[in-house]
């Protein structure tokens, strides 16, 4: 267990290691630490190689001194012996023994003189080369004649050879009074005396007298008296570096090459440096120490603030805004000022981001995110007891306000709508969807509240007149309404479910408003899969034309057939241009449609007489997408109809988009001998003004103006203005949904020239349309007719 403790502790202290190595300050540490230690070891080692070579200096001076000392010590030795040996050589009684011959008292003499001089051998070398010596001190270990030959050359003293032993000898002249003899004395230069005089010596020599032949083969050229450097290899001398004199010494013998050689190892030199050089790692070692913390320290210092803006990115990447403290005024400071005004102008634009993301920028009112979210938010938070309502509504006929009033108008009514709404609504959110579409979010009522009463309290501070731009506008809105939890249980339901109820609204008519039904939402799934079923349709055949007779009371004949379309659906049977018109505009099916049936209706008017006309539905969609000019000259190449007999209807909702483009393609139309009429006239904003716009071959009076003849007046007014204006405008008027002969002859009193209805025909197949024809063109079942 504690051995894997150790192992963890290990590991982790190895990890910090690593990071700490791979860190910014970790590198700016180890590299002054590197450049610290680099140099204190270049510092330290010049020191050391200075401090060696000094001391190599004051050892080769002490080498030096103490060499003389130890040949002053020898010469001393020598002077002493000779000293002795002249005492005794100038001793009468040992002249007369010498003199006479007489061995015994000469031997004894020289044992006495030897013992007394502490020296090894006492002899007498006659002038003839032979030794008398003292019994047992063994004359033939000494070369008499060659110490003779050295005697004569002047020599007095130095280095001789007693049997195998080098020793120290000194002569003394014996005359009488001539020179008779000499006296030698003889001490061993053994190593214990050796020793005894490098004991005298200042320093620690380890000192030889060998004969120059005996010398160390590295030794065996030194000049004498040259102090040389040297290792010893333990053998012939100690290991370890040493410095090493030989000097020559005087022989007391000929063919004798007697030397001196003096060791004193290096490390005894250099021994009294030893605490200096201890002294100089130490400080060296303190120094370094001090640096590497010094080095860490001012690593510390300067990369304290880079890890303070390392650790705001990092938690600025984390999508936390953190600004750095300021300290001092140096370059960091300034980085830190800057990063920190970074933060700022990133948070300023995140702000603006987050409120341009979320709001509307023109009515700077929630958007359709943010209103998402928040009904979310809000449902999800609901209380069991509570019920939250969403209203999306929409302003009606906004764009022809924008058309006719212009895009300024248009914003200005949208802004001013927006401002209003928080005040209608003061404890709702209010967001805009886009275009004209706004939301309201009004959460948290109590079940008991009558929701029904809360909405047309809603609906009635909705009747209003707003000014904008200088002009006064009667507010019309329209509204769907969704509940949750009974109508959906999430936000995204709840807005689509609102949004059904208000095109359910629209089709009710304008300032109206709905609640979501059940069957609202059939409805739309109806119509995703009556759209499925449409792209289909056509190629399946399942589109037939049907032609509406189009009555001049005046000529008294049917002038012409509208081509109405219809759908048999294999299941669902016969279904209404009213119900699949729009679905194939929204899907862009439309224009295929279209074609067939201008088509369909030209081949068909074809086979009528010449004097009858056929008019086709255009749908405002083909007037967006390129083909309608072409798809309108193919087909009457191929049908052979004259263009004047084929009449275009288009309704003023044509106009709403690229006003200049539609009037372009009504002029090539037009162009091409093709009559076109403006159908349901009276229901847009400002028909008399499309009017003007384009010199129309017929206006055709909307059914609804029709309808109320009998009952509003205003209606008849209208009629009456209509078509007064038309025939002004050198335009032919034909009122549509004509379904009894009181509106027939109201509509005649009020100066209309053409009759369309169910009292002419309903829209009848192709076939039956000939026999209606044929019916009508009769004046007198006419007459009958319309008098019945
Ligand atoms: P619209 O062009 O205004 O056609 C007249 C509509 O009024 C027809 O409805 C016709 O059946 C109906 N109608 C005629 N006389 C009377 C009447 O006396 N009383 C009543 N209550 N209604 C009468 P339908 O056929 O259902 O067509 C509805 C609309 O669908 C058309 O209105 C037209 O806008 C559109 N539509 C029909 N066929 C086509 C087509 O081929 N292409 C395009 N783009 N739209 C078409
Ligand atoms: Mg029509
Ligand atoms: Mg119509």
């Amino acid at each position: 267990m504690a051995d894997r403790a150790i192992m963890i502790r290990l590991s982790a202290w190895l990890r910090r290691a690593r990071d700490y190595r791979s860190s910014l300050q970790g590198r700016v540490s180890l590299s002054i630490t590197s450049l610290l230690i680099i140099v204190m070891a270049l510092t330290v080692g010049v020191a050391d190689y200075g401090l060696r070579l000094y001391a190599s200096s004051v050892a080769e001076r002490d080498l030096i001194a103490g060499s003389k000392v130890f040949q002053r010590n020898l010469s001393a030795q020598e002077n002493e012996l000779r000293v002795a040996g002249e005492v005794v050589a100038r001793d009468f009684g040992f002249r007369a023994a010498f003199a006479s011959g007489d061995h015994g008292t000469l031997g004894s003499a020289l044992t006495s003189l030897a013992i007394r001089a502490h020296a090894q051998t006492a002899l007498v070398v006659g002038l003839d080369g032979r030794i008398t010596a003292s019994p047992g001190a063994g004359i033939q270990a000494i070369d008499g004649r060659h110490v003779l030959a050295a005697l004569n050359n002047g020599a007095d003293g130095g280095v001789i050879m007693v049997g195998k032993t080098l020793s120290l000898g000194a002569a003394a002249r014996i005359e009488m009074p001539d020179l008779a003899g000499w006296l030698v004395l003889a001490r061993p230069l053994d190593q214990h005396v050796l020793s005894q005089y490098a004991r005298l010596s200042a320093i620690p020599v380890d000192a030889q007298v060998s004969l120059a032949g005996d010398l160390a083969p590295d030794l065996a050229g030194t000049v004498p008296g040259q102090v040389r450097h040297r290792t010893g290899d333990g053998t012939s001398a100690p290991s370890g570096a040493e410095l090493v004199q030989v000097t020559q010494l005087p022989a007391l013998q000929t063919g004798l090459l007697p030397v001196l050689a003096l060791r004193y190892p290096l490390s005894s030199a250099a021994h009294a440096y030893q605490s200096m050089r201890l002294a100089l790692a130490s400080i060296s070692l303190i120094a370094l120490a001090m640096g590497v913390f010094m080095a860490s320290r001012i690593a510390g210092s300067i990369l304290l603030p880079l890890n303070r803006l390392a650790a705001a990115t990092a938690s600025m990447a984390r999508g936390e805004m953190t600004r750095v403290e300021i300290r001092g005024r140096d370059e960091l400071a300034t980085l830190a000022q800057s990063y920190n005004a970074m933060v700022d102008s990133i948070e300023e634009r995140e702000r603006r981001i987050t409120h341009a993301w979320l709001h509307d920028g023109l009515t700077n009112l929630p958007n359709r995110r943010f209103f998402q979210e928040k009904l979310d938010l809000t449902v999800g938070r609901q209380a069991r007891q509570s019920r939250i309502i969403v209203i999306v509504l929409d302003l009606d006929d906004f764009t022809l306000v924008n058309d006719t009033m212009g895009h300024d108008v248009g914003d200005a009514l949208l802004r001013h709508f927006g401002a209003l709404l928080p005040r209608l609504a003061p404890n709702a959110t209010v967001a805009r969807f886009g275009n004209d579409e706004f939301a309201l979010l009004i959460d948290y009522l109590d079940v008991d509240e009558d929701i029904a009463s809360h909405i047309e309290n809603f609906a009635r501070k909705m009747i209003t007149d707003v000014r904008v731009a200088g002009k006064t506008i009667p507010l019309s809105v329209s509204f769907g309404v969704a509940v949750c939890p009974d109508d959906a249980h999430d936000g995204a339901t709840l807005i689509k479910h609102a949004e059904l109820a208000l095109s359910r609204a629209k089709r009710d008519g304008k300032r109206t408003y709905h609640f979501f039904e059940a069957t609202l939402d059939e409805a739309a799934v109806r119509r995703r899969l009556l759209e499925i079923d449409l792209r289909e349709a056509l190629r399946n055949g399942e589109f037939e034309l049907h032609f509406q007779p189009l009555f001049s009371p005046s000529e008294c004949r049917i002038k012409g057939f509208e081509a109405l379309l219809r759908w048999h659906h294999p299941q669902r049977g016969l279904i209404n241009p009213a119900e699949f018109i729009p679905i194939a505009e929204h899907s862009g099916l439309i224009i295929a449609i279209s074609e067939w049936v201008i088509r369909e209706a030209c081949s068909q008017a074809a086979l009528w007489p010449d004097d009858v006309n056929v008019a086709v539905n255009i749908s405002p969609k083909h007037f967006d997408a390129p083909g309608l000019i072409p798809c309108v000259i193919s087909a009457l190449a191929h049908t052979g109809l004259s263009p004047s007999r084929l009449e275009l209807e288009i309704t003023e909702s044509v106009f709403i988009n690229e006003f200049a483009a539609t009037i372009d393609i009504l002029r090539q139309l037009r162009g091409l001998g093709v009559r076109i009429a403006l159908d349901d006239f009276g229901t847009g904003y400002s028909s008399l003004s499309y009017l003007r716009s384009f010199p129309f071959d017929k206006v055709k009076i909307d059914q609804s103006f029709v309808k109320d003849l009998a009952s509003d007046a205003s209606a008849r007014a209208i009629v009456r203005a209509i078509t007064a204006l038309a025939d002004a405008l050198g335009m032919e008027t034909l009122a549509e949904g004509v379904e009894d002969v009181e509106q027939y002859d109201a509509l005649i009193a009020e100066g209309c020239l053409m009759i369309q209805g169910y009292l002419i025909s309903r829209p009848v197949p192709v076939l039956q349309a000939i026999a209606v024809l044929a019916r009508w063109n009769d004046h007198d079942t006419v007459q009958a007719r319309l008098a019945g």
